[in-house]
């Protein structure tokens, strides 16, 4: 919609927006947290809610305060919408968790550096999580990583929506760098040669996880 406010999706009131601030890997400071509530006190926003991707979704503000309210927060615009990478999730891993193997924060932030807001022919979203118990839901995401004593399990095509999958593990026993450049390379080859919104789970299971590691691998 052409007056659609900036970073702002229309609820189903037709009426009032919400937006969704920018938290790689759901990691907030005091600062971001009071910015929040005196944003939301401010401008009386009546629903504050965290998302499944670790944000937090400002929701029912009208169109007039949207410009206003992404001023006062000084937070970066998380997409919601577009066809990107919408977010990187990620588990506690090493930084806390007693079970981690590997440091989930550290490569998810890394991760949305270099892949949040990347133009897809889809939404993708990515998950990583610190061992395989997989808390950072990493089967369920189009691109999944979990930690394991020897490095890191890339997993690919993994989908919660309405037509869930399970992902496909493309690769193992990876260092932080071969997941930066296979994760690259497999988002690289995904726009080139997926349909307009085809998400990485139809993707996946079109091409086949074999015929995809021998053109990735
Ligand atoms: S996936 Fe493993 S490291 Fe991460 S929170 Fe769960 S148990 Fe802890």
């Amino acid at each position: 919609m052409a007056d659609t406010p900036t970073g702002a999706i229309l609820q189903r009131d037709k009426q009032t927006y919400a937006i969704v601030p920018r938290t790689p890997v759901g990691l907030v400071t005091p600062e971001n947290l009071e910015r929040i509530a005196e944003v939301a006190r401010k401008y009386a926003v009546p629903v504050i809610k965290i998302t499944s991707g670790q944000r937090f979704a400002l929701v029912g503000m009208k169109a007039e305060d949207v410009d206003p309210i992404w001023t006062d927060l000084g937070l970066d615009i998380g997409k919601a919408t577009e066809l990107c990478v919408h977010y990187v999730q990620a588990c506690p891993g090493t930084a806390v968790c007693k079970f981690g193997l590997q440091d989930s924060l550290g490569l998810g932030m890394e991760l949305e550096e270099y892949f949040a807001t990347q133009d897809l022919p889809a939404k993708a979203k990515i998950g990583v999580s610190g061992c395989p118990m997989c808390c950072g839901e990493s089967f369920v995401r189009d691109v999944g990583l979990f930690g394991k004593k020897k490095g890191w399990t890339l997993v690919v095509g993994g989908s919660s929506a309405r037509r869930p999958r399970i992902g496909d593990i493309l690769a193992e026993n990876l260092d932080k760098d071969a997941v930066l450049a296979l994760t690259r390379k497999f988002l690289e080859y995904y726009n080139t040669n997926a349909n307009k919104r085809e998400r990485t789970a139809r993707f996946v299971d079109r091409l086949g996880i074999d015929n995809l590691k021998e053109m990735l691998l």
